[in-house]
């Protein structure tokens, strides 16, 4: 559990500082009274969304994601060629993931880190279904990235319209370090992480942490335009950023 004061300059010369606990992706005002610690949950999710982790972000020195520098990091756009994903009235998985994952490369790139695309364009690996396309991809991604020292793999995908609120990080069952990746992810997203058993975090041996980010449900309205793309977009790199600061500080 982390806990986070916020201060608050009430006249000029007092400043009351608020405590807060950040437990589990959620948010708790703590009310310390005799002997009893109340932890209320403050936020909505709309709020934190919103405006909690560019405040965290604020909070941890300056805009800038300092912790990306120098740091090798493979995205995967989910899907691809003769494999969609997800389709929605015309709205393809394999469209948006691959729009998503060059507007991260943009961003993670201006923060100083090596950033390397398992595909630029349209294309499959050369499966002839789905499952075998992932099984290929994941023999690319093994020998493409070979001694490269990559730091994290994210595969980014687009979840069915009966998601069922399975929208945010992944990791493999048991894998400790993208536990902690995933978390963070899911944290700065406003959603959830989630342990699973997924052919491209388990059978990829080239990063040090990989989580499958779903970062919608093919239907949502939004996938269609740039700018959310960019927030969120954003609030993934947050997340790196954040695993980055944990990692350096032995957190993971
Ligand atoms: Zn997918």
């Amino acid at each position: 559990m982390k806990i986070i004061y916020i201060s608050v300059n009430v006249v000029h010369c007092q400043t009351l500082h608020f405590p807060f606990a950040k437990y589990n992706g959620m948010y708790f005002f703590i009310c310390n009274f005799p002997k009893v610690v109340f932890l209320i949950r403050f936020f909505t999710l709309y709020i934190e969304r919103k405006f909690w982790p560019e405040y965290l972000t604020k909070l941890k020195g300056g805009i800038t994601m300092k912790e990306l520098k120098g740091k090798k990091i493979v995205i995967d756009p989910g899907h691809g060629g003769i494999h969609p994903g997800k389709t929605y009235e015309g709205r393809q998985e394999k469209d948006v993931t691959l729009k998503m994952s060059k507007i991260l490369e943009e961003l993670l790139e201006a923060e100083g880190a090596k950033v390397y695309l398992t595909r630029t364009r349209d294309e499959d690996f050369g499966g002839t279904d789905a499952d075998d396309d992932i099984m290929k991809r994941v023999k690319y991604i093994n020998k493409k990235y070979k001694g490269k020292g990559i730091d994290v793999l994210v595969s980014i995908h687009v979840n069915t319209e009966r998601a069922f609120n399975r929208i945010g990080a992944f990791y493999q069952e048991g894998a400790k370090a993208s536990k902690t990746l995933a978390k963070n992810i899911a944290v700065n997203m406003g959603k959830n992480s989630f342990e699973d058993d997924l052919a491209i975090l388990r059978e990829t041996t080239v990063a040090g942490a990989k989580s499958l980010i779903e970062i919608a449900q093919i239907d949502e309205e939004w996938l269609d335009d740039s700018d959310r793309l960019k927030d969120v977009a954003n609030e993934i790199a947050m997340g790196l950023n954040d695993y980055f600061h944990d990692l350096r500080l032995g957190r993971v």
